[in-house]
């Protein structure tokens, strides 16, 4: 099913996820509502609080549904390993419509949780590392916004300000 995704400034989007105990039926119904809402989209990831639900899960797909091997379900996941640093331009699907230049580092090692709910760890560099971070601090309630500095941030909330008013957001 697919699900509404939330926008900057709604609420639910800036909270912290709490985790997930067991993966059942209603898990793994809200993993597959994430896959066809990231797809649908399209996105490269998608995580829990971005459709309302404050759950630690996220979904990561690189190839956007063309390469069934790409796609990663993240339960629970952390953050064991990082190194490097990388600038690069970064969009988010509940900030539509624009993209910043974000600091992250270039390769990191998460331990997760799969659907079937074995443990998995998955290195990342590049693109990669940089889309499962951001998948990450969504569930910290963070967007890629709040990883801005102060003027740049000011400059895209101030433009998100003026679509809410005109009922454009
Ligand atoms: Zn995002």
């Amino acid at each position: 099913m697919l699900r509404p995704i939330l926008k900057l400034g709604t609420a639910g989007l800036d909270k912290i996820a709490a985790p997930i105990a067991g993966i059942d039926s209603s898990t793994r119904q809200l993993i597959d509502d994430m896959i066809e809402t990231m797809y649908a989209a399209p996105g490269i990831g998608l995580a829990a609080p971005q459709i309302g639900v404050a759950a630690r899960v996220c979904v990561v797909d690189l190839s956007v549904g063309r390469t069934a091997s790409d796609l990663m379900v993240l339960v629970n996941p952390e953050i064991i390993e990082r190194s490097g640093m990388q600038l690069d331009e970064e969009g988010c699907l509940s900030v539509p419509g624009f993209t910043a230049s974000v600091l992250r580092p270039s390769r990191i090692v998460v331990r997760a949780a799969d659907r079937d709910g074995v443990t998995r760890t998955i290195e990342g560099t590049g693109l990669l590392a940089r889309a499962l971070q951001h998948e990450l601090d969504h569930l910290d309630g963070m967007l890629y916004v709040h990883r801005l500095r102060g003027i740049q941030r000011a400059a895209i909330e101030r433009r998100v300000r003026r679509l809410v008013n005109r009922g454009q957001w």
